[in-house]
């Protein structure tokens, strides 16, 4: 089973503008702003800019380019917000794994300890 894109999901209208972001990092490929209910100190989420749902939508439909692009852009993110303590990386997917918005996005959570394991 497969599900369509919803181009009305709210990381696609700040993709084309229609709704402003606190930008930390963006190039052609992804797009990396402040999460507006920060769960960490430091709370970035980083989206393609490609109609992508899921982490595994995405490395399934992407082209090589697009899915460099992507990961490139987490780790220029990373310098921008500085997590050389340490950091944690998300990507909820559909209903049981969490997701709330349907366009793929990594969760970036920084500046206070993880713990071992998430709820
Ligand atoms: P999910 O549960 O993995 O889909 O996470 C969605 C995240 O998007 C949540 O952490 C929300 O706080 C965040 N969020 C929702 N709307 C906005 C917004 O307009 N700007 C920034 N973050 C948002």
């Amino acid at each position: 089973m497969d599900f369509a894109y919803d181009d009305q999901n709210i990381f696609a209208k700040i993709l084309r503008g229609e709704i402003p972001n606190k930008t930390v990092y963006e190039d052609d490929y992804a797009l990396a702003f402040h999460d507006i209910a920060p769960q960490a100190p430091v709370h970035v989420l980083v989206i393609p800019k490609g109609p992508f749902m899921s982490l595994d939508h995405f490395t399934r439909d992407a082209s090589d380019a697009e899915i460099t692009g992507y990961m490139r852009a987490i780790s220029k993110t990373c310098e921008m917000i500085g997590v050389e303590d340490g950091f944690r990386a998300i990507a909820n997917a559909r209903a049981q794994g969490g997701q709330e918005v349907p366009h793929l996005h990594v969760h970036l959570l920084a500046g206070r300890p993880m713990g071992p394991m998430l709820a």
